[in-house]
């Protein structure tokens, strides 16, 4: 019998177009004598299409932007499959190739949950947990985890005194600082500040995407990160580094330039590695994870290591960072495939 997978794409958020490439290659790297694959692609706009079921491998994006087929929206959604979810089928677990809000945030996950379906990858609450940052860092710092200084503002503390909020961040973290809404991804909204006018400049820019912010202490680090696989008993993957050829890892490099260097495996020492995997796993259960994270860290000349986020759905090509960090640990794409989906179910079964 073959696994159903229901493939969950696209979405309403800015990672719509990264989430379209990751479903396409994961389509090719499926077995399709193993899996039956169920395109479920979400549109810009948020509307929910379930496509014709995939025989065999497609070869671009456009064969898997439906816009006809079977509309639905989450809550139509949900009578249907739960009836089905019921009567066992038509998924036997949901793989969500979602970022960002409304997909890597537990918004998605709890509908799947409500509907008592198994899916791949990070629960409700360390998908949300994950996705603020304010939260992350008090879990990690709760968890002893080192991290950079930071503070956070709501938009209601600033508009009542914004000079009052810039010199908070002067005395406690002082410049070059990083300010960053609290809620996304993607660099999106980020700014490096050395001087007050472009400090509230930064506050001006990331209070448009969010109603939170963080502001946190600049560091002068290399980039370092770390795959995390599992349940129960995760494992790490080798270390890998970014080297952005611009000043920092922005949208642009993330996403445009294809400018960025992946170093895999990270040069570092075993010592370091040592502690890199201690801090990945401590990170993967403070938050509670399941399946899988990209844990980040900053690591400076002088050797100190200081956790920068996890991430609970990473960027999921074949040529993101996640992927090739298992490749290079003897786990290629297909098989981390069939590690994810078998990781969702058994994390459902397991509950019951
Ligand atoms: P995102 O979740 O959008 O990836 P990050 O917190 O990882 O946000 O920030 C994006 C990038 O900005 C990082 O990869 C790094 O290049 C730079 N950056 C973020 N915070 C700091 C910091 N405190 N010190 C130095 N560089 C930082
Ligand atoms: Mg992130
Ligand atoms: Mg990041």
């Amino acid at each position: 019998m073959k696994t159903k997978i229901g493939l969950l794409y696209g979405g309403k958020s800015a990672e719509h177009k990264v989430s379209m490439q990751t479903a396409l290659a994961v389509i090719k790297a499926l077995d399709h004598s193993k899996f039956e694959v169920h395109p479920i692609y979400i549109t810009k706009e948020g509307q929910w299409v379930k496509g014709p079921l995939l025989t065999g491998p497609v070869e671009t994006v456009k064969e898997l932007e439906f816009s006809q087929g079977e509309a639905l929206s989450p809550t139509a959604l949900a009578p249907t499959l739960f009836q089905a979810s019921e009567q066992k089928g038509p998924f036997d677990v949901i793989f969500p190739l979602l970022h960002g809000p409304n997909g890597e945030d537990g918004t998605v996950q709890g509908l799947l949950e409500l509907l008592n379906l198994p899916y791949v990858g990070n629960g409700v609450l360390s998908s949300s947990a994950g996705m603020d940052k304010v939260i992350m860092k008090n879990i990690f710092a709760q968890a002893g985890l080192p991290q950079v200084h930071y503070v956070s503002f709501i938009r209601g503390n600033w508009e009542t005194s914004p000079e009052q909020a810039y010199a908070h961040v002067e005395t406690e973290l002082g410049y070059p600082c990083f300010v960053k809404p609290a809620n996304l991804g993607s660099s999106v909204g980020i700014s490096k500040c050395s001087n007050r006018a472009e400090l509230a400049a930064a506050f001006e820019e990331a209070f448009q995407f969010d109603r939170k912010i963080i502001v946190e202490e600049g560091v002068v680090a290399r980039e370092i990160e770390l795959g995390v696989l599992g349940n129960d008993y995760p494992e790490c993957s080798v270390a890998g580094e970014i080297v952005p050829k611009v000043e920092f890892y922005d949208y642009k490099a993330k996403y445009e330039d294809g400018n960025t260097a992946l170093i895999i495996p990270a040069e570092i020492t075993e010592e370091e590695y040592k502690t890199l995997r201690e801090m990945s796993i401590k990170a993967f259960q403070a938050l509670d994870c399941s399946g899988l994270v990209r844990a980040d860290f900053f690591v400076t000349k002088e050797g100190k290591i200081y956790i920068n986020e996890v991430n609970t759905m990473p960027g999921f090509t074949p040529f993101s960072m996640f992927p090739l960090l298992w490749k290079h640990t003897g786990v290629e794409y297909p098989q981390l495939i069939e590690r994810l989906v078998e990781l969702g179910i058994d994390r459902h079964t397991q509950k019951q």
